[in-house]
């Protein structure tokens, strides 16, 4: 932390973390040196941590918290349910009432033609079973050699072996030797960072191609799936060209592949349409899903399967998958009543007509800012990329920049995530437009602070 603690119950924690708690997604050596900052509680869209201080969350935990923290609703339905029926298992034939009410509830908001859910704790595990999925459905179509899953360098699927290996983060990669075979990875279509002398549209229709061109590589025979987010999250928020699903679609038309869009992030409301296959017009064959679709309250996953795709599994007899709290009938309930309070408040519609206008319009004011290369965005998500020359879009290049924004961010009550220079947003959706000034006049703020970090320090 760059302040220095008051609180010794803090102190306390951090000493916890030290001595006993191995984290996710951590850099060993620093949280070490720096310890942990505690986060002790949340309303609305404010978190506070141990030192008190109230943060505007914007980045809705890990793109999750959709209706905002503190819904006694949500609580409640979990508390009704553990009463009730607190464990009983998907397997062998057995269901209970609240997974069987959400699968209905999934099925309702899904693009047509996707009525079927299969129910995992996470996204990780979503995208774990659609490889089993997927590989199984070609075996029964009678073409067991169709097994290749075409990813994208820089996608992010989770961080099982199989979500990590279909993302294609490199520094993931590296550990546990990934990708597991039969996964290969073309390009992103991310024009700010990979654009070249390209226009946004050349650049767009070239990054489709790459799919065309990989598919033709390893055989249409060979290729079971595409797997893709709509808009990358973890990857930087990046929102494809105008031109880019488009021309992925006119590709996908051409080819018997199947198509998985990974919807953990966009689905739920997040682009102001309930799924991001919906934001683009996708037609997906499965859909992954989890954050937004229980707020993060309570953990769960899942896939949304279109029904000729189920029609081939109904005819396979088994399919051995499946996890313990496949469906847990509290995380259900938690979904249910999400998916309820998302409805009856109308909250996509609102971000849709309303706050989600007003925020990417409010976000690129920032772009005149000297620090910004570009400010980009789709419903409630948002990116804004640092540089050190804006006409070049030349980047500072590993001096830690956008670290040292997201440590000015905290520091005054904003939490906006660093991926490498890229400073990304992802609000609860309930963010009102009071709280949009509140961030984008903080963002701005921190802006300058780094600013004048950078020109201290001299390292540009
Ligand atoms: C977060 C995320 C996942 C992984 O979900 P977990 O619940 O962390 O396993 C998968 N895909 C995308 C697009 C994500 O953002």
């Amino acid at each position: 932390m760059s302040k220095p603690v008051s609180n010794p119950q803090t102190l306390h924690w951090q000493t916890l973390s030290n001595d006993h708690h191995l984290a996710p997604f951590s850099d060993y050596n620093q949280l070490k040196a720096k310890g942990p900052r505690i986060i002790t509680k949340a309303d609305g869209v404010y978190i506070w941590d141990s030192e008190g201080n109230k943060i505007l969350d914007g980045m809705a935990g890990l793109w999750c918290v959709a209706v905002g923290y503190g819904r006694d609703e949500l609580v409640q339905a979990a508390s009704r349910q553990m009463k009730e029926l607190p464990f009983y298992n998907t397997f062998f034939m057995t269901a209970h009432p609240p997974v069987l009410e959400l699968a209905k509830a999934i099925a309702e908001l899904a693009p047509a033609g996707m009525n079927h859910v299969f129910f995992t704790g996470s996204g990780s595990e979503g995208n774990d079973t659609v490889l089993r999925m997927v590989r199984h459905y070609w075996k029964l179509k009678g073409k067991p050699q169709k097994k290749v899953i075409i990813g994208r360098i820089n996608g992010y699927h989770g961080s099982t072996v199989a979500g990590a290996s279909l993302g294609g983060m490199v520094g993931m990669h590296e550990q546990g030797d990934l990708p597991i075979p039969g996964i290969v990875h073309i390009p992103q279509p991310y024009w700010f960072g990979e654009g070249g002398d390209m226009t946004p549209d050349e650049f767009g229709v070239w990054a489709a191609e790459q799919l065309e061109k990989k598919i033709l590589e390893v055989g249409e025979d060979n290729v079971a799936a595409f797997i893709a987010e709509p808009i990358q999250g973890a990857g930087g928020v990046i929102i494809p060209p105008d031109t880019y699903w488009p021309k992925v679609k006119e590709i996908l038309a051409r080819y018997d592949i199947l198509f998985v869009a990974d919807e953990v992030i966009c689905g739920f409301g997040r682009t102001g349409e309930w799924f991001g296959s919906d934001y683009y017009d996708l037609k997906p064959d499965l859909m992954t899903i989890a954050k937004g679709l229980t707020s993060g309250y309570i953990p769960m996953g899942g896939v949304i399967v279109r029904d000729t795709v189920v029609e081939v599994l109904n005819e396979g007899g088994d399919f051995n998958h499946g996890f313990t709290y496949s469906g847990h009938p509290v995380a259900a309930a938690v979904g249910l009543e999400n998916i309820r309070i998302l409805r009856e408040e109308e909250i996509v519609e609102r971000v849709r007509a309303e706050t989600a206008p007003y925020l990417q319009k409010r976000l690129r004011e920032l772009a005149d800012h000297p620090l910004v290369g570009e400010v980009r965005g789709v419903g409630m998500l948002g990116a804004i990329e640092l540089v050190k020359n804006k006409q070049t879009r030349e980047r500072f290049e590993g001096q830690g920049v956008g670290m040292i924004c997201r440590g000015h961010c905290f520091d005054n009550g904003l939490i906006m995530r660093a991926v490498g220079d890229t400073m990304i947003i992802s609000p609860p959706l309930v963010i009102s437009k009071v709280e949009i000034d509140e961030l984008v006049d903080k963002a701005r703020k921190c802006l300058d602070l780094t600013a004048d970090q950078i020109s201290d320090a001299a390292i540009n």
